[in-house]
């Protein structure tokens, strides 16, 4: 008789079970809810089938629909499965490839029969699709070897198949996942059924062209995209914030509002048009005098440096391919170290900001009673992005960060992080966040460093933000992400929520023990020695311009008054009334209000439009009346109806609402 395993559930408790049992029996034992809910289960924290046998004695977690990131990964592993079956039933001798979950849903990448797939397919692959769901057909996983691979596929015709089946390593466990009589290679894990799915929680969105394995020399596959969720209301949710997101686009309104414009002889770098930098200008003030408030120490550096620093902070060998690297044509022939590993007289634009200030703190000799020393740089950056992969203002090649370091004791690492997440969390209410979320990114698994010193940076940023001001919203929101930090050190990250639901990581802050050491910064301790500080890289924004990016989509362009470009436009019914709305707006620019006139002989309702489109908040209206009893017709952005207000009185209120939040 062979052994017992020992389950041990989340709840510390065990269950013994015979050899060949499944976490489906460990559900069923422990009720009947629970077998029904259960859709995987959680072994030694690898998700796996509820099928799949125990291996051994193990801990085992059941996920149900309230796990909704393993949830939603599997139910979109899932579609994919379900979708590439109702394609190669609808359209007989279509290849097949691969098609993994996405962030919002799946693809499949096709090899069709006779033409591409086009959105009109789509609506009777939906349908398909639901049938296969009701059908309920459970997901079952077989283990093959290479070689039944490679003979199922090639007698299938499926050529893709077979041919990445045949570079498998030999000896793998290679597994393929089956649903009825449609099967796929595949790694798994799945849900135990199609009929866990709900059919109305998918839609397919739209195909385009993608090459077999990424490459260009290769066939031209046609690719399928769907988005997949739990129920339908996270559907329907989904779809709205796609709608409202098109809405917003900060493409979109950029144009509208004559912020900014992109063009292709400055690839991924933005031409900031007067009224975007106005808006730039704001932010960057605001941000100056909360870094000045907080003693920061402002800094600039170079924006071109050497090869052999970007060598000796290892981002020659890491991060080359990423840099702008640039030939220094007027080399300085006396400067012996110049010849260096093929790379001479080569400069590259700086892709961080980090290592220029190691270099300014390494000039003189630092106390410990200096530290800590927080340096902060808007610093602008260069860095080398595929050009597929630039996105608008977000995603751009050439950007401005709001960027510090802080060199710090190791005893007041806590307090410096701590001090920090209570900036951001201001800084975010001030800019019209009060939703995010604080993630703790944990050792990768390819590290470098003692497991003591992980436990200890690590736990210092968990501490910092527990013993911070954070309010418990956030603190119960606090979440660890297990492998996602660097490989030198954890870090937190700071993600927004923005006012359709969307989240965006701006804020990070590292604790970092590496760089210090690479470029040889120190400080002289109380006992005299010589002692290496630590870096804390930190940001709020993240960068102007992707921060601005959020900005207009999480406002739709209808910016709090301290930071909209024009604050108010003064537009005349009649001419009559031309000089009293100069005037007007004499009166409100004295006052420091970014005003403009409109005295073009157009009908006002012509004139509100425009403006409402350019989203400017006050639309102040005079006429003859107003002229003769110094007043105007006030119209707020987004709201019906006007006030009638006298002159000063509404300098004092625009005045008010347009003072910054920090210094009302
Ligand atoms: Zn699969
Ligand atoms: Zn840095």
């Amino acid at each position: 008789m062979s052994a017992m395993f020992r389950i041990t559930l989340p709840d510390g408790s065990v269950r013994e079970v015979a050899p060949g049992s499944t976490p489906a029996d460990v559900a069923a034992a422990i009720g009947p809810g629970l077998a029904k809910a259960a859709i995987a289960a959680r072994i030694d924290g690898e998700v796996r089938d509820l099928s799949r046998p125990f291996d051994g004695d193990t801990h085992l977690a059941l996920i149900t629909a309230k796990d909704e990131r393993d949830a939603l990964e599997l139910a979109r592993h899932d579609y994919a499965h379900v979708m590439a079956e109702a394609v190669q039933h609808l359209f007989p001798g279509t290849e097949i490839t691969f098609g993994p979950a996405t962030e919002d849903g799946f693809y499949y990448d096709f090899a069709p029969k006779d033409r591409p797939f086009t959105e009109e397919d789509l609506p009777g692959i939906e349908a398909e699709m639901r049938r296969i769901i009701a059908r309920d057909e459970p997901f079952t996983r077989e283990v093959w070897t290479r070689q039944q691979l490679i003979d199922r596929w090639t007698q299938q015709g499926e050529r893709f198949k077979a041919e990445w089946a045949a570079e498998l390593p030999q000896g793998e466990e290679l597994t393929i996942y089956r649903q009825g009589e449609w099967l796929d290679m595949c790694r798994g894990p799945h849900m135990p059924s199609t009929g866990r799915l709900d059919p109305n929680a998918f839609k397919l969105t739209r195909v385009s062209g993608a090459y077999w394995r990424g490459d260009q020399n290769n066939a031209m596959l046609s690719r399928i995209y769907g988005t997949g969720w739990l129920n339908k209301k996270q559907l329907d949710e989904h779809l709205f914030r796609l709608e409202e997101a098109a809405k917003r686009d900060h493409r979109k309104i950029g144009a509208e509002m004559d912020l900014f414009h992109l063009q292709p002889e400055a690839q991924g770098s933005v031409f900031w048009h007067p009224k975007g930098f106005i808006l730039w200008r704001q932010l960057e003030a605001y941000m100056r005098r909360r870094l000045d408030a907080a003693g920061y120490d402002e800094v600039k550096t170079p924006q071109l440096m050497d090869a052999r620093q970007w060598e000796q902070s290892g981002h020659w060998g890491k991060y080359r391919e990423n840099m702008f690297v640039v030939p220094d044509e007027i080399p300085n022939t006396e400067d012996e170290g110049a010849v260096l590993s093929g790379d001479a007289d080569l400069m590259a634009l700086k892709p961080m900001n980090c290592p220029a200030h190691v270099l300014i703190f390494r000039q003189g000799i630092k106390s410990y009673r200096d530290l800590p020393i927080r340096m902060a740089e808007f610093g602008c950056c260069h860095r080398n992005e595929p050009h597929g992969a630039l996105h608008g203002i977000m995603r751009v090649r050439q950007f401005t960060q709001d960027d510090a370091h802080i060199f710090v004791r190791q005893d007041q690492l806590v307090e410096e992080v701590q001090k920090f997440c209570e900036l951001l969390d201001s800084a975010y209410r001030d800019l019209g966040f009060e939703d995010y979320a604080v993630k703790l990114a944990l050792r990768p698994e390819k590290r470098f460093g003692t497991e003591e010193m992980w436990d200890q940076a690590e736990d210092e940023l968990r501490q910092a933000v527990l013993a911070s001001g954070l309010s418990d919203a956030i603190k119960a929101k606090f979440e660890e992400l297990p492998g996602e930090g660097a490989f030198y050190a954890p870090k937190l990250e700071f993600h927004l929520t923005d006012a359709i639901g969307r989240t965006w990581q701006v804020g990070t802050i590292q604790s970092d023990r590496v760089l210090p050491e690479r470029l040889d910064a120190s400080y002289v301790g109380e006992d005299g020695n010589r002692h290496r500080p630590i870096m804390l890289h930190r940001a709020i924004l993240g960068t102007f311009e992707r921060f601005i990016g959020i900005l207009i989509e999480h406002h739709a362009g209808r910016f709090p008054l301290w930071l909209a470009p024009v604050q108010a436009v003064v537009a005349t019914i009649v001419s009559d009334a031309d000089d009293y709305a100069q005037e007007v707006a004499a009166e409100l620019r004295k006052a420091g209000l970014r005003v403009d006139t409109d005295l073009r002989n157009e009908k006002i309702n012509y004139k509100v439009r425009e403006h409402s489109l350019a989203k400017v908040p006050y639309l102040l209206v005079v006429g003859k009346r107003e002229a003769d009893e110094g007043t105007v017709a006030v119209r707020r952005l987004g709201s019906q109806g006007q006030e009638v207000v006298a002159v000063p009185d509404l300098v004092a209120r625009l005045n008010a609402e347009a003072t910054p939040p920090d210094l009302r």
